[in-house]
């Protein structure tokens, strides 16, 4: 198949590039390389289509539809989980996604994976969190804004019959990420080996997922979804908190007598406002279809800090 790749230069994107590319489908990657790379792609970069553009320029999506598309695998967006500025979010989120869904309306494609996350369902009461949880109540606005992709999403998939795909994903980590509190520890403990500032009070507990555990999660969703609109979470089977994690960066750096200064963050402890404290995905519905995650939260934090240490080191 023709595979369009939205957000395909950036972590995941490119990751997930990589694999249909060795799954033998022909890849466009759509990126205004805003936080993508191109180095991200350098594996695939001879067996790709790469077209610079802006998901909220309808003349750009016209030139990455132009060679035809089959399927649209779309992971671009404004990830920051922080207060920012909500036009960014609503821009990049929102007005981006109903761009391509009417770019995919106007020319008859239909098959569309979306990458949503799990923070849609806000801070919600039973951990871990079923994919039919309610009320779902955002408390960021990055959550806010996958959500309302998810509902247009959905209303596109049975107004216009697409088959449609969303993946809740948990904290996804591994090399090339950017961002998240793994890289975020190794940068300051390279800077300072003696002292740790930590966000919060420490006792955030979340899920952490393998970034190719939730590659393979996201490629099996997509197949053994037959049509309407499907959401799946994808996370680990555990959680860990924040002290946790750094614990884990601290030994991998080999580092020993670390001071951690917690800033005690907002609002009961969070690292920012809108930082849901505890996140852990009951994962269930995925593994009916035959997935479950290779690594734990606390294995795929070990192995984002070792790719994290390569990376920054040089
Ligand atoms: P990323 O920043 O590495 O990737 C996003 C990509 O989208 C970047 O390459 C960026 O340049 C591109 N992009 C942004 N705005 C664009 C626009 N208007 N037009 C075209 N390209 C644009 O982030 P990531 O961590 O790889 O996240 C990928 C997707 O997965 C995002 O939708 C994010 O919200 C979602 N997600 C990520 C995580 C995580 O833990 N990393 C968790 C849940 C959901």
């Amino acid at each position: 198949m023709r595979i369009l790749v939205t957000g395909g230069a950036g972590f995941i994107g490119s990751h997930l590039a990589e694999r249909l590319v060795k799954e033998g489908h022909s890849v466009v990657v759509f990126d205004n390389f805003s936080s993508g790379k191109i180095e991200n792609l350098s594996r695939i970069l001879r067996d790709v289509d790469v077209v610079k553009g802006d998901l909220r320029s309808r003349s750009d999506l016209e030139r990455a539809f132009a060679g035809g598309v089959d399927a649209v695998f779309h992971f671009a967006a404004n990830p920051e989980v922080r207060v920012g500025d909500p036009q960014e979010h609503f821009e990049n989120n929102i007005l981006a996604t109903y761009n391509l869904l009417e770019e995919m309306r106007r020319r008859g494609v239909r098959d569309l994976v979306f990458a949503s996350t799990s923070t849609v369902y806000g801070e919600a009461s039973k951990l871990p969190t079923p994919e039919d949880y309610g009320p779902m109540k955002p408390i960021s606005l990055y959550g806010a804004s996958k959500l309302s992709c998810e509902a247009i999403i959905s209303s596109y998939a049975y107004t216009f019959q697409f088959k449609a795909v969303a993946l809740r994903y948990a904290n996804v980590v591994g090399p090339r990420a950017k961002r998240g509190v793994v890289r975020d520890f190794v940068l300051k403990l390279l800077n300072n080996p003696r002292e740790l500032e930590i966000l919060g009070d420490g006792t955030q507990r979340k899920s952490y997922v393998w970034v190719e555990d939730a590659v393979e999660a996201t490629l099996l969703a997509w197949r053994g979804t037959r049509g309407g609109f499907e959401a799946y979470n994808v996370g680990s089977e555990d959680s860990i908190t924040v002290v946790e994690v750094a614990d884990i960066v601290v030994e991998v750096m080999g580092l020993s007598g670390v001071r951690y200064r917690f800033t005690g963050g907002v609002d009961g402890g969070r690292g920012w406002v809108g930082d849901v404290k505890y996140m852990h995905l009951d994962i269930s519905k995925l593994k009916s279809l035959g997935w479950s995650p290779r690594y734990s939260s606390r294995e795929a934090v070990r192995r984002a800090a070792e790719s994290a240490l390569e990376e920054l080191r040089g």
